[in-house]
């Protein structure tokens, strides 16, 4: 890596905490490849602090920050332009600084459709298991790539009626063990994750050409998946989602596309076991 000087600019990730983000190592190596004179930096910022970090770092020369746990819904109010996307799903995870000003943006929608996208899919009917956060986000990619229908199935049943406000094709399914028929799943909960129970289903309902995909990255390969896939139908990981969100951060701050290779997955996931 070469040394900053006087016109390296900077970009970078705020969250509390911070330490575990992988997006320093995704970012700076596009930077690297791209020959961009600029760093990507974590930067601890408690809640608190966050209107006062978003009032400075335009004036500092920053081209944008992503914003993660606990910022992304709070954020919404502190910003000068908030676009439609990150408006509709009630989250801004990129701020684009431009004159001094700062708008928000949402790429997490961008990043799970292009991941799902490496899977031939059927479009009428998506079952969405989860309703928290990440969970506005993928329905609304669901729908806005055209899906007729988008059920939502969530262990508190309250939230699930909540994502209705997203689009009329939302339904709501209770909670249940045996999956109901859906051309593509998406677990948005986080059971699988390491340390959490799994998600255990029946998939006894789905029809062959099924897409299952989880977006939990850590492990890689949920119980989920390694079911799936047994089980015939197409998987498609959670790593997609996390370099495709920041393939659109990179490219909204620094006007490139920067490569989501099979190297740069293999990259970040040694990465990760040492985070
Ligand atoms: P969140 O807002 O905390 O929502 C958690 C969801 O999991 C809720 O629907 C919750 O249901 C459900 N849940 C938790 N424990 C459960 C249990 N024991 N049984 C049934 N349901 C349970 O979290 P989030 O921000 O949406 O994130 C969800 C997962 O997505 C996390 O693992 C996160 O790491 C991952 N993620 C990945 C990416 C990516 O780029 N790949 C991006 C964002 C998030 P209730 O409503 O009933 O509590």
């Amino acid at each position: 890596m070469k040394l900053p000087n006087g016109q390296t600019a900077f970009a970078g990730v705020l969250g509390w905490p911070v330490n575990h983000s992988l997006s320093p190592f995704i970012h700076n190596r596009w930077l690297e490849q791209n020959a961009v004179n600029a760093l990507y930096l974590p930067f601890p910022v408690q809640p608190d602090a966050l209107g006062t970090v978003l009032l400075a770092l335009p004036k500092m020369g920053c081209a944008g920050v992503n914003l993660t746990i606990p910022h992304k819904e709070a954020a919404l109010d502190l910003l000068d332009g908030v676009d439609e996307t990150a408006r509709r799903i009630g989250a801004v995870n990129t701020v684009v600084m431009r004159d001094g000003k700062t708008y928000g943006h949402n790429t997490d929608a961008y990043g799970f459709i292009t991941s799902l996208k490496a899977a031939d899919y059927c479009k009428d009917n998506a079952l969405v298991i989860g309703a928290g956060g990440a969970a506005r986000a993928v329905v609304t990619a669901l729908l806005q790539d055209g899906f007729a229908c988008v059920t939502v199935m969530n262990r508190t049943r309250e939230k699930a009626e909540a994502l209705k406000s997203l689009g009329r094709a939302v339904e709501v399914v209770d909670w249940q063990p045996v999956l109901p028929h859906a051309d593509v799943v998406v677990n948005v909960t986080s059971l699988g994750m390491h340390g959490q129970p799994e998600l255990s289903v029946d998939m006894k309902h789905l029809p062959p050409h099924a897409v299952v995909a989880d977006i939990v990255y850590a492990p890689l390969e949920t119980p989920l998946l390694v079911q799936a896939k047994a089980q015939g139908f197409k998987a498609i990981d959670g790593l997609g989602m996390l370099l495709f969100q920041a393939q659109a951060a990179f490219s909204l701050w620094f006007g490139i596309n920067p490569e989501v290779t099979d190297e740069l997955r293999q990259q970040v996931l040694k990465q990760r076991e040492g985070v």
